[in-house]
């Protein structure tokens, strides 16, 4: 009787509990992922995560075929497709990695029952958390709202070490399945997939090349480095990590490890584990606040006045909001379905204060274009911007688009790549091309309000606005 084994987010072979327990039970495996587009409250992935996951079924599939194996790919409701599988094969157990989402959580309950009720074991593991969000506690037994006590208390707990995948694969005869290009999750009319193409190749054996990468080069420097979009300083293992290509644990691993062999300096190890933390805290928030994408978590945001205005929602669409790191920002994201921290920040400052836009409007949007659309890093780093999250940036803190852009991109490097039009500005005027004098933009070839929009409000105008409303909002 074989094992099944049900990938989710997990799409790797290499430290993957519910795998490795598979293996060691000693009998044949049937592995299957399932689109599930049909099981309530749960959230239909943007089209750029649409895309990755194609590309990374298909390297996850020809991995498994380099052992011998096949990735059986099947369509449907898990709570009917998984144990009618499980009884059409007479699997002995199905194993599977835990998912944190409420929706997520409610269709493991019910496959769980269902094969408990025709006598198949179930079998679940902790594969892509370092710590599973019930075990971290406040001192009163309680879930954690402020980052840092949680990760000091996280910090004092056991992780366990990566598992390697298993020299030896047997596998059962797997029944027919359907065929990844059936499932339609690259675009093809329009095909705007092009610039993903050209940035990324999803699949665990990238991930685990991005990791060796990262930490040969990136990570000297990475506390300061962090937050220079300019510079190729980070790991860009986001959306490897969404899709558990890797894990966190094997992340953390090979940081410690290269820490330890001096090949890492202790302090940007430090901060790039603290950042693995961050997405941490996201889950335990998820997972013990399941609204967080829906509902303001302090709900004296309830009664916020968004102003919703379509035109700003456009221009910040297309970055077009004539403010060069914001517009550089949303225009990376759009051709390469990633978007540096710093700028998410800036960007997500600009939608939410500048535009006075409801925080969940911008969080669909990078839900839809974010190749690592995260269902618990993107709607609390959207609180967090907005002042409504658990421990968020205070709702004073309104980014200033000019002096991020004249502190992290000096010499305007990563403007001129994404918004070509302004390339032969100067330096010193590239963040704020509306104070150039007239031979400057002349020389640059810039028109205001014809080659690059003019400011589609004013800084400190509606800086002023945003402050006067949410201070309304405390009642001040
Ligand atoms: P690195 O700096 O190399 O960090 C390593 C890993 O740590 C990341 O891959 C990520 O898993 C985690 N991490 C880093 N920073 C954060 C953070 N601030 N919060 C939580 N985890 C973090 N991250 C997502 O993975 N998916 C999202 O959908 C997402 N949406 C965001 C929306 C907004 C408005 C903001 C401000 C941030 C968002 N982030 C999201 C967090 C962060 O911007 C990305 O994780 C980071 O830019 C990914 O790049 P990296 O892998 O090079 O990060």
């Amino acid at each position: 009787r074989p094992a099944l084994v049900w990938f989710r987010d997990d799409l790797r072979l290499a430290d993957n509990p519910a795998l490795d327990a598979a293996q060691a039970s000693g009998r044949p495996l049937v592995l299957i992922f399932l689109l599930d587009e049909a099981s309530e409250d749960v959230r239909p992935l943007g089209g750029a995560a649409r895309w990755w996951l194609g590309r990374s079924l298909a390297a996850l599939a020809a991995d498994i075929e380099t052992k011998g194996g096949r990735l059986l790919l099947r369509r449907g409701r898990a709570s009917e497709i998984i144990p009618g599988l499980a009884s059409e094969l007479r699997a002995e157990a199905v194993y599977w990695n835990r998912r944190y989402g409420a929706g997520e959580i409610a269709i493991d309950t019910a496959v769980k029952a269902a094969l408990t009720a025709r006598h198949v074991n179930a079998e679940s593991f902790g594969g892509n958390l370092l710590h599973e969000p019930w075990t971290v506690q406040t001192q009163s037994g309680g879930p954690f709202r402020v980052f840092t006590p949680f990760y000091r208390r996280a910090m004092a707990q056991p992780v366990r070490t990566p598992v390697r995948a298993q020299a030896a694969w047997r596998f059962a005869p797997a029944p027919a399945g359907e065929r990844l290009e059936d499932w339609a999750l690259e675009p093809t009319a329009p095909d705007w997939a092009g610039g993903l193409r050209e940035a990324w190749t999803p699949g665990e054996a990238r991930a685990r090349a991005a990791l060796g990468t990262f930490l040969d080069e990136g990570i000297h420097g990475y506390g300061e480095g962090r937050d220079r979009p300019d510079r190729p300083s980070t790991s860009r293992l986001s959306p490897f990590l969404r899709f558990g290509e890797i894990s966190p644990h094997q992340a953390l691993a090979a940081a410690r490890h290269a820490e330890a062999d001096g090949s890492a300096p202790p302090r940007d190890v430090a901060k790039f584990v603290s950042e693995v933390y961050w997405r941490e805290f996201s889950y335990h928030l998820l997972f013990h606040f399941p609204d967080i994408g829906r509902t303001n978590f302090n709900g004296r945001f309830d009664a916020f006045e968004w102003a919703n205005d379509e035109g700003l929602m456009r221009a910040w669409r297309r970055g077009l909001t004539g403010y060069p790191l914001v517009d550089a920002g949303m225009r990376q994201l759009w051709q390469t379905g990633w978007m540096h921290n710093r700028i998410r920040m800036v960007a997500a400052s600009f939608l939410i204060k500048h535009c006075l836009t409801d925080w969940r409007r911008g969080e669909e949007w990078f839900w839809d274009t974010l190749v690592d659309a995260d269902p618990a890093n993107n709607p609390a780093s959207w609180q967090w911007v907005a002042g409504s999250g658990a421990d968020a940036a205070p709702y004073f803190r309104v980014f200033n688009p000019v002096a991020q852009g004249e502190k992290f991109d000096p010499e305007g490097a990563y403007v001129r790549q994404f918004v070509p039009e302004l390339a032969a500005l100067p330096s010193d005027i590239v963040h704020r091309p509306w104070e150039a004098a007239p031979t400057v933009l002349r020389r640059a070839g810039v028109v205001l309000g014809e080659t690059y929009p003019r400011p589609v409000v004013d800084h400190a105008q509606a800086r002023q606005r945003a402050l006067d409303r949410f201070q309304r909002l405390r009642g001040e």
